[in-house]
């Protein structure tokens, strides 16, 4: 199974704690997507004859900002180089505030059968300090629309760990998710990176610092209240119903090969990890002149396991001990089985089918492990 990534570098405004590559500023729009276009087909050899495009992914910056033209226009050169004809699953990503009957009427006309929506919050004392541009009650509003449109495969982000959250207001924000009967949740803790206006706030003294206890409990509790409601928690920050967990995400974390399109799109396609430039205006002037806005790494056969390793390790599928022992010396292999050991008794790891997989302790320090399995 394979993928295609559609990058859309632009947002209505920068959320305070957002690192990804996007930029407020819509003029160079219209020409991004033409080029986008030109990027597709100048890839459109990327996959092997075989691998069949399964899943396709508009992320951002805010895919919602396109218009229909746009829209159209990508998804019309997707259909010409690529064949879709196996195409399982089409998300895309959305804020509240761009859902209406017009944007729906498009999206579906564009074969979207999946949407990723970007709700963070409930609460609008939250959604300022994060800088978010809709309310809570955009979001409840958003979520009913898709769904009266005849949409069932609805994903929402959420963040956790934002001063001000309390257990309480924590709790009250699932509970609203399950009255809402959302099947897919993404919920990541608040993270303060250096380029962005909490970084530069948190270097200043002023704001709080993420309480890290309080963050690991709100976690605990996300992963008990959603196994309790039918989620199933299958990567760190990802938990879906049966038949609801995203193929395209699935298919990065279990190694498969995947086309990254736009500005700062990644790339890989087995053997080599590829980076788009992260800058509008280069990203175009590269593909004006025909060549590939990229740089690249051949990965090496330890780079690939300790790919899989990082990766593996977040799922609930966990790392094949197997896998490795074929691929490794005996005694590499006698020094990581004693380090995962270890992992086992500080009950963060457990061996199931050979394979080696993480605790939910595990998994708040799933990071560290990985980096200390690393061969
Ligand atoms: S979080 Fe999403 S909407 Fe906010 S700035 Fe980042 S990419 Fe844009």
């Amino acid at each position: 199974m394979s993928g295609i990534y559609i990058h859309i570098p632009f947002c209505h405004q920068a959320c305070h704690y957002c690192d990804f590559y996007f930029s407020t500023s819509l003029k160079l729009k219209e020409k991004i997507v033409e080029h986008i276009c030109k990027e597709l087909e100048l890839r459109k050899d990327f996959f092997n004859e075989n691998s069949k495009i399964e899943s396709v992914y508009f992320g951002g910056g805010t895919p919602s900002v396109l218009n229909h033209t746009e829209l159209e226009r990508i998804v019309k050169a997707l259909d010409l180089h690529f064949d879709l004809g196996n195409l399982k699953e089409f998300t895309f990503e959305i804020n509240p505030e761009d859902v209406n009957d017009s944007t729906i009427e498009i999206w579906k006309k564009n074969k979207i059968n999946r949407f990723s929506l970007g709700l963070q919050s409930f609460e609008d004392d939250l959604l300022k300090y994060l800088n978010r541009k809709h309310t809570g009650e955009d979001g409840i509003v958003a979520i009913n629309k898709i769904k009266q449109a005849g949409f069932s495969n609805i994903s929402v982000d959420l963040i956790y760990g934002i001063p001000g959250l309390s257990m309480l207001l924590w709790k009250n924000q699932l509970e609203k998710i399950i009255d809402l009967s959302i099947p897919h949740i993404s919920a990541y803790c608040l993270t303060i990176e250096p380029n962005t206006v909490f970084g530069n706030q948190l270097k200043k003294g002023k704001i709080i610092p993420v309480d890290e206890v309080l963050a690991q409990e709100q976690y605990f509790y996300l992963h008990e209240f959603l196994e309790k409601n039918g989620f199933e928690h299958y990567e760190i920050s990802n938990f879906g119903k049966p038949n609801f967990t995203s193929k395209h995400n699935t298919s990065y974390w279990n190694g498969k090969q995947y086309l990254g399109v736009g500005p700062s799109a990644h790339s890989f396609n087995g053997e080599k990890r590829m980076w788009n430039v992260a800058n509008n205006f280069n990203y175009i002037k590269s593909i004006e002149s025909n060549s590939l806005p990229l740089e690249y790494e051949t990965l090496t056969k330890n780079q690939q396991l300790n790919e899989y390793i990082l990766t593996g390790i977040r799922t609930k599928w966990g790392i094949d001990l197997n896998k490795i022992k074929l691929e490794i010396s005996k005694i590499e292999f006698e020094q990581f089985k004693n380090k995962i050991n270890h992992y086992i008794h500080s009950n963060l790891l457990k061996i199931e089918n050979d394979c080696a997989i993480l605790s939910i302790e595990g998994f708040w320090k799933a990071d560290g492990i990985a980096g200390d399995l690393f061969l």
